[in-house]
């Protein structure tokens, strides 16, 4: 999901990146200037393309701030050109939650960006009016390069009405999605409001050519953030359903307590793991990583496993997911988990391994998923 974009910074805590479709942005707002007047301003149209950039940021900052105060994480937002993408640390829906509590959450949650951009257009609106200096609000066209004061005020009309459009990830679509959550599981609500949203992207691209090229740019949009969405959910139901036993590895290295470090270092270099489980007889009673063992042999010279392992640790059951895994790995920041059944280890999940296997589940998941709808 980090693809088609780069990083542009940090707003609120959070990682801020830029969609590369943004950058046709000024590069549109110059050709259809060109086209219509025989000439355009190459500064005045960047300038142009920034106000809607900061319009949209602006935007999705307001979601941001109201995730926040309904309890969820963001982790990152994707800026494209009229919206945004906001990934969470957490699942959206948290199970056990009652869908009927999500739904009215979703709801505002996707109302507060239409209504950050109506309060800048009316701000905007006052400002001007306030300045006295003759700027006519209501000459078209609304968005030009030429009046970049009037743009302010209808780049955020846009934004709010546009992002209202019914079309998945936009805001009504979000809250089309939670209409359709009522009665399907999330997933099967979120492909319902995806395969509406390519259908209207796919008109608005097609009718651009024949009304306005501003609908084209915003099919593509609504199209490439459908994507970006869809992404995201196959990796968190992924996520959620598989269990660690479809990932754990069954075959391992384990290392002794009594073990000298030296002996232990022979045993990691002959093996493909990073992290080891330290095992007595046929209890587990501590993990220790490759990088340990060096530190502590360079730091203290040779001495036993026992006393540098990690005698504190998390362990899971088979049938835990896998986001259970990794909620555990970053809470204690460590980079294996033994798996246990009657308290007798039978596999193991590290960083390394869930890594691997996340990106092959997501791909066989996707293709599973093409094959049953066609
Ligand atoms: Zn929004």
């Amino acid at each position: 999901m980090r693809s088609w974009s780069i990083p542009v910074g940090r707003l609120f805590g959070v990682d801020v990146r830029l969609h590369l479709t943004f950058f046709l942005l000024p590069i549109f707002i110059y050709w259809t200037e060109y086209s219509a007047h025989k000439s355009a301003n190459g500064s005045h149209d960047l300038a142009l393309a920034g106000i809607i950039l900061v319009c949209v940021a602006a935007h999705e900052c307001g979601h941001m701030l109201a995730a926040r105060r309904f309890g969820m994480a963001p982790k990152a937002v994707i800026l494209l050109p009229l919206t945004g993408v906001t990934l969470y640390e957490e699942p959206r829906a948290e199970k056990g939650q009652p869908a009927a509590q999500m739904w009215k959450r979703e709801i505002r949650l996707a109302l507060v960006g239409p209504l950050v951009n109506l309060a800048l257009a009316c701000l905007a609106a006052a400002v001007i009016t306030g300045m006295g200096r003759g700027i006519e609000l209501w000459k078209t066209p609304f968005l030009q390069p030429g009046s970049l004061l009037r743009s302010l005020v209808w780049a955020n009309l846009y934004l709010a009405i546009l992002n209202l459009m019914p079309a998945y990830p936009l805001d009504g679509g979000r809250i089309q999605r939670a209409i359709f959550a009522r009665t399907l599981d999330l997933s099967a609500a979120t492909r319902r409001a995806v395969s509406i949203s390519n259908a209207i992207a796919m008109v608005l691209i097609f009718a651009g050519p024949f009304s306005d090229l501003w609908l084209s740019m915003v099919g593509v949009v609504v199209f490439f953030a459908a994507q970006l969405e869809e992404r995201a959910l196959v990796f968190q139901s992924v996520l959620d359903n598989v269990r660690l036993e479809e990932v754990m590895l069954t075959d391992f290295a384990t290392l002794s307590p009594a073990d000298t470090l030296e002996d232990a270092l022979e045993k990691a270099v002959h093996s493909l793991q990073d992290d080891f489980p330290v095992v007595r007889g046929s209890d587990m009673v501590g993990v220790i990583s490759k990088q340990r063992i060096l530190d502590a042999l360079r730091a203290e010279g040779n001495g036993y496993v026992q006393a540098v392992m990690n005698k504190i640790f998390e362990v899971s059951a088979r049938q835990e997911s896998l986001s259970s895994a990794f909620r555990k790995l970053t809470a204690r920041n460590s980079s294996i988990i033994p798996i246990v059944e009657d308290q007798r280890l039978i596999g193991i999940v590290t960083l390394q391994n869930l890594m691997h296997s996340m990106a092959l589940l997501a791909e066989s998941r996707k293709l599973q998923r093409d094959e049953t709808e066609q």
